[in-house]
Order: C-alpha cells, then structure tokens, then sequence
C-alpha cells in the first residue's frame, strides 16, 4: 500500500507560528475532526502532545475516545452524549439540551450568521436558564465565521454579533451566578488576519501547513506536514505505439520504461490526478495503482496538497480528509 509520511520539524514550525500569533501554546485548540484531516489521529495527536498542546477538537465522541490519553480538554463538535464524559460537548441546538446526561459539560455554540449550527442571539438567555436548570455544566460558548479567508466586510459584521453575543453570555451567567465560560470563535484564517480575540482559537488547516486565504492576506511562511508515497509493483518495457491501463487512454510515443506504483483512488487521490509531484501519470489512475515512465522502487504522490487541490479545482481540506485512514503513516 502506499504510505504518508509525516514531517516533525513542518509541523513545529507550523506551531511556533501559530504559538506566536495565539499568544501561546495553551492558546490553542488544535482540531483533529475527520482523522486529523487525514493525517491519522492518534499519530498527529501524540506529535501535537510532545510539542505541548493539550486542547483538541474532535467531530465525534469515537474520536474523542481514541485521543482521551492524549488530551486533557476535549471538545466533540457533532455528537450527543449516551452518558456523562470527560468531554465537552457542542450544543448545536436548543432542542437537543434534553438529550444530554445531568453534569455533561456543554460548549454553547451560538449561531452569529453563519446559519449552520448553533442556538439564535435571542436563545441565549433561555439557553444559559436550561442548562442550569438541567444540573448541566456551561463550561465554554463559542461561534465560527463564515468568512474569515476572503476579503470584504462579512468578518466583521459577524464579530460584531458574536460581541453582542458575549455581552448577553456574561450577563446571563451573572444573573444565574455562575462562572462565566471560556470562550472562542476563530478558526486559523481569522486568528492570521486578526490576532487572538479571544481565549483560545481553534485551529486546524495551519498545523498542517495551509491557509486558503484570499491573497490579499499576508500568507505566513507555512509548511506542508504530510506528504503520500507509492511503492514500485512492477516494471515493465513499453514499444511504441502500446497502451497502458484502463481504456488505453495513454500511447507511448516511443520505446520507454513505465512502472506501476502502489497507490490509487482507493487510497484516496482523486482520478482526475493528471500529475504526481514529479511525474506524468500515464493513463488513467486505477483503484490502487497508478503508472508513470521511469523505474524509481519510491515515488511521492504529492507533498503539496494546496498546489495540487487547486489544480482539481477542490481545496487542501478536502484533497486531504479523502486520503484512506488504513494507509500507513510514519513520523519523519
Ligand atoms: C473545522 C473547524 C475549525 C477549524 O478550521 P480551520 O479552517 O481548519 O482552521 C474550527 N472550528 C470549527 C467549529 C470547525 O468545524
């Protein structure tokens, strides 16, 4: 099968950047949601712990179990709990509240315009009165912006209602007398273009070395971590004028080697890859090879993932959360 590597010092350069612009490691959340965009959960989780993060976030309670020895702070996003957990988790709804065990801890996610998840500006007060009625723990509130990479005014309109939003939070928790929660709004493009607004930022794309801002934005010096390698099967001699793969969508112009290598869409990479990092593929991509000229026993797939996103018309998230969470993935 074809293998991902994972480059330790990218990654630490990628965290002292963020470090610096959060004001902190204890400033950051580091989000792990779909295996760490595809980096592989429990690796990238273990590397993020030896460099000091000690927040996460995760799409589900099944990731938050696999990273529990990990991470002290754990926040599910898209869950209800069955029981009470040693995690805190998203309310992203009002209705939901009576779903949710006594004691859970609860993130109030607060809808400020994105319209996606989250309880109205006008909840808020009934919300914060539930959930103490409940005997539930209000432990963190929180919203997420729907235009932190582009350019134009959307960003600071919906700041100003997540302001609004926090004003209405501290009085509601004074007039029930309890503590106000920690809170947090910016994933990693608001936390480059604005700095740390508030207790934490939820990062995800920049650990792992991308940002999809509009290019008006200072792009910080980031480094890709992950990079998809493929083994050599086998090799063979082509005459010209013969055809490889599927359809025989490829003929060779003249005498050449080709090889096969051990990676396909099955692994992850889309089918309408035309090129690996430093190579043509020949023919169509299989479900697990692909074929290029040349007889390398190693070849890298890709090492750029935004580069190559682009190139599909797709973006660097999903380029790497298809990548098959079974492929082997080493630290180097
Ligand atoms: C995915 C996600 C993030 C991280 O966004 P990036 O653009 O990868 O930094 C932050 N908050 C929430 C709620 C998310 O779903």
């Amino acid at each position: 099968m074809a293998y991902i590597i994972l480059d330790r010092q990218a990654l630490v350069h990628n965290l002292q950047l963020i470090a610096q612009k959060a004001g902190g490691k204890e400033r950051i959340a580091a989000v792990l949601k779909d295996n760490a965009y595809g980096h592989g959960l429990k690796i990238f989780g273990t590397l993020l712990k030896e460099w000091g993060i000690t927040k996460a976030v995760v799409r589900t309670i099944a990731e938050a179990m696999a990273i529990q020895d990990i991470f002290e702070d754990i926040i599910v996003l898209a869950d209800i709990p069955d029981r009470v957990y040693p995690f805190s988790f998203a309310l992203n709804d009002l209705e939901t509240l009576e779903r949710f065990p006594p004691k859970s801890m609860i993130e109030l996610k607060i809808d400020t315009g994105m319209h996606r998840n989250g309880i109205a500006m006008e909840q808020i007060e009934e919300a914060i009165g539930r959930i103490v009625e409940k005997g539930l723990r209000l432990r963190g509130a929180f919203t997420h912006f729907r235009s932190a990479d582009v350019l134009g005014s959307e960003l600071f309109w919906q700041e100003r209602n997540w302001q609004e939003a926090k004003e209405r939070i501290e009085r509601a928790c004074r007039s029930y007398n309890i503590a106000r929660p920690r809170l947090h709004s910016q994933n990693s493009a608001a936390l480059f273009r604005q700095g740390l607004k508030d207790d934490f930022a939820r990062v995800g794309i920049a650990m792992y070395g991308y940002l999809e801002m509009d290019r008006v934005f200072e792009q910080p010096p980031l480094e890709p971590v992950l990079s998809l390698w493929a083994k050599r099967l086998s090799k063979r001699k082509l005459k010209k004028g013969e055809r490889v793969g599927y359809g025989g969508v490829f003929e060779a112009a003249k005498d050449m080697v080709v090889s096969t290598y051990d990676a396909g869409y099955g692994d992850g990479i889309f089918r309408s890859q035309r090129y690996t990092k430093d190579k043509e593929i020949l023919g169509r991509v299989s479900m697990d090879s692909i074929v290029v000229e040349g007889d390398e026993k190693e070849i890298c797939v890709f090492d750029d993932a935004k580069e190559l996103a682009h190139s599909l018309g797709t973006i660097s998230y999903e380029l790497l959360v298809k990548l098959n969470p079974s492929i082997a993935r080493f630290v180097r």
